[in-house]
């Protein structure tokens, strides 16, 4: 099953290319929000197959504007830092033994096209694949980590390196949320649309050039083992979202060193989700 967040309806895209909103074929059984669907998970699950069935509208009609981010309002965001080993490497910093975890604050999050405004210093660019969870819990098992998973979609975790690493300690959190610095989709696909959902292509350009390619099979703890470690401290719950880290090619492990500059397009995608687009504005 493939969502999506348009027009700030829940819509989901049957196998032929149709926009169907949900809502309004469930005669209101669903909500309109697409955070809520989250809430009430294996239900839409069992009502998919009838709505797959509709005609809908034609998914190339809708304007890219009118895709939002498809879990826009969770009530945890997780993110994993240096959870590929070629990146811990051009970061200069060891594999991890266990998770880095921070988290970016909700207001962070954005839509998958648009602008950044760039704030003053070094904004660096770091495509992740973004797991929104489905069934929450606490001291969920690896092996069945997936079945706790709505579905995952490709977000930019960006990040102001300067404020990152200023002070005693690394603000990984601060310096990750500015306004816009967590866009996510455009689509969400559930685990079953993928060969494998552990081995999933990604990567980014900027102005066309690509600057990162990865595969998430490169994971230093693939999702399911984030998900055990994450809810054997901290329950998970309907709808929260995980950034998953990002693979090598960010700006500030080049040399020299590379930063998003104002009117750059950096253009951000993923396997079976489709590609996000956005233009850095000059900000205050
Ligand atoms: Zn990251």
């Amino acid at each position: 099953m493939r969502l999506a967040n348009i027009s700030g309806r829940l819509s989901l895209i049957t196998p032929a290319g149709g926009v169907v909103d949900v809502a309004q074929e469930t005669d209101g059984r669903f909500s309109p929000h697409i955070q809520d669907c989250y809430d009430r998970w294996d239900e839409l699950r069992e009502a998919a197959p009838a709505l797959e069935g509709l005609p809908g509208k034609p998914l190339a009609d809708v304007g890219l504007p009118e895709f939002g981010n498809p879990a826009p309002s969770p009530r945890q965001v997780f993110a994993i830092g240096l959870n590929y080993a070629d990146h811990a490497a051009e970061a200069s910093l060891a594999v991890p033994e266990d998770l880095t975890v921070f988290t970016k604050f909700p207001t962070a999050l954005a839509g998958p096209y648009g602008t950044v405004v760039l704030p003053p210093g070094t904004v660096d660019w770091e495509v992740e694949l973004v797991a929104v969870v489905g069934r929450g819990g606490r001291n969920i098992a690896a092996d069945q980590a997936w079945s706790h998973v709505a579905g995952v979609s490709v977000g930019q975790d960006l990040s102001e390196r300067t404020l990152q690493s200023a002070g005693p300690a690394p603000q990984y959190s601060l310096a990750k949320s500015f306004p816009g610095f967590g866009p996510v989709g455009p689509l969400l696909a559930t685990p079953d649309e993928f060969e494998d959902p552990d081995k999933i292509e990604l990567g980014c350009a900027i102005n066309g050039e690509q600057v990162q390619k990865g595969n998430t099979s490169d994971m230093v703890f693939p999702l399911p083992e984030i998900i055990a470690r994450l809810s054997s401290i901290t329950p998970l719950l309907p709808g929260d979202v995980i950034f998953t880290g990002t693979p090598p090619g960010v700006g500030v492990g080049r040399s020299p060193r590379r930063f998003l500059a104002p009117g750059d397009e950096l253009v951000t995608y993923m396997a079976g989700v489709g590609e996000m687009r956005h233009r850095m504005q000059a900000g205050g």
